[in-house]
């Protein structure tokens, strides 16, 4: 049997009118900020429960334009996981800024108990990482930030829906960035992103700067960006975004249904799932003995397993003059051997996870 990683055949397999509203898209040639978009920023806004939603190009920029609207650039410093997805360290080096990193904890999220100590007193902002769908502990990273006047900007790129007591991934700081690329839970046809913020400055900030800093055709307030989200793509978005709780709880329900299988399996370790905290699972990972061998067994046997990732951000060449070695991180490093992730998707089926935990359960030779 094949298990698949990618299920995007399945999601635009039945589009039903979405192809009629493209056409009418093309016929009206409203693309760039037109009202499909403005509709789906009401939309993403009701749905996450924040005032504003501003679409942007990307979730890089989604994370990049709020770090912009506070001010930060060169010789700043931004405090984020050592572990993260390259897209964060990006945002904000393109501000001209300097990441730091604190370890992650084995939920994958920064380990916010080490945050005081890697502020300095060129720190201005947090960007904690709500990393494969977990949350970061926001209780705890919101008092340590408040406690030193620092804003937190979200990267919730892979977290929509997410909630710690009911308080959603992205609406704890000022700002948080989520991203539409075709492999996030919300996805449409190419990129984008949106920006969440309750502060009113801030979205008319975030506003401007997503669109060449222009207060009209004639009046330029801020140097910014090209970086609106593609009216296009909010029409996509907008035929989505009905379906977002329903995605969310697919795949609460596949990460469920995994974890009480592989729980049994002596070798699988599964993450903290303490109670409290609503994680989506953008990545279903748990950890695994001996993990090179049954990421090939199952390589093996059909099942596109995956490592997310081998080498940790941190470790990466392009970020050699951080000056960071091997060691520096030791959670994010062990991650790196241990860690393994199963498609754990909306579109998954029961008879594709009982493949998986099959072949799991006889890498381990474990018995029923
Ligand atoms: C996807 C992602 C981003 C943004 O990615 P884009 O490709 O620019 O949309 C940022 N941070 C994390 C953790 C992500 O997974």
């Amino acid at each position: 049997m094949h298990v698949r990683y990618s299920y995007l055949s399945q999601q635009f397999a039945d589009i039903g009118g979405l192809m009629a509203e493209i056409e009418a898209l093309v016929r009206s040639g409203d693309f760039t900020l037109g009202e499909p978009l403005a509709r789906f920023e009401a939309s993403f806004a009701a749905l996450l429960g924040a005032r504003h939603a501003i679409g942007v190009g990307s979730g890089t920029d989604a994370l990049k334009l709020p770090l912009r609207a506070l001010g930060i650039g060169p010789g700043d410093e931004v405090i984020t996981t050592a572990n993260t997805f390259i897209a964060t360290v990006g945002a904000i080096a393109e501000v001209g800024a300097t990441p730091v990193f604190v370890d992650c904890d084995d939920t994958f999220c920064m380990d916010v108990g080490q945050v005081q100590a890697a502020i300095t007193p060129r720190t201005r902002a947090i960007m904690p990482v709500h990393y494969t769908g977990y949350m970061t502990d926001m209780p705890r990273l919101v008092e340590i930030a408040k406690g030193h006047d620092l804003p937190i900007v979200e990267d919730a790129c892979q977290a929509i829906l997410a909630d710690i007591g009911g308080k959603r991934a992205g609406t704890w700081g000022i700002a948080g960035g989520f991203s539409l690329h075709p492999l996030k839970n919300l996805n449409v046809w190419g990129d984008g992103g949106v920006i969440i913020t309750d502060d009113d400055a801030m979205a008319a900030q975030l506003r401007l700067l997503r669109n060449h800093g222009m207060v009209n055709r004639d009046e330029i307030a801020v140097l910014g960006y090209n970086s609106r989200l593609d009216t296009l793509q909010a029409v996509v978005g907008n035929w989505l975004i009905p379906h977002t709780e329903a995605i969310a709880q697919a795949r609460i329900d596949n990460a469920a249904y995994y974890d009480a299988a592989l729980a049994e399996i002596p070798g699988v370790t599964l993450p903290p799932r303490g109670p409290g905290m609503r994680r989506v699972y953008h990545l279903y990972i748990v950890f695994a003995e001996d993990r090179d061998a049954l990421l090939a067994h199952c390589l093996a046997n059909g099942i596109e397993a995956k490592v997310h990732y081998p080498i940790p951000v941190y470790r990466q060449r392009a970020l050699a003059h951080l000056g960071h070695r091997e060691g520096d991180f030791p959670v994010a490093d062990r991650h790196t051997k241990n860690i393994i992730t199963f498609p754990c998707d909306q579109h998954l089926s029961r008879i594709e996870q009982d493949h998986v935990i099959a072949t799991v359960r006889e890498f381990y030779g474990a018995a029923r």
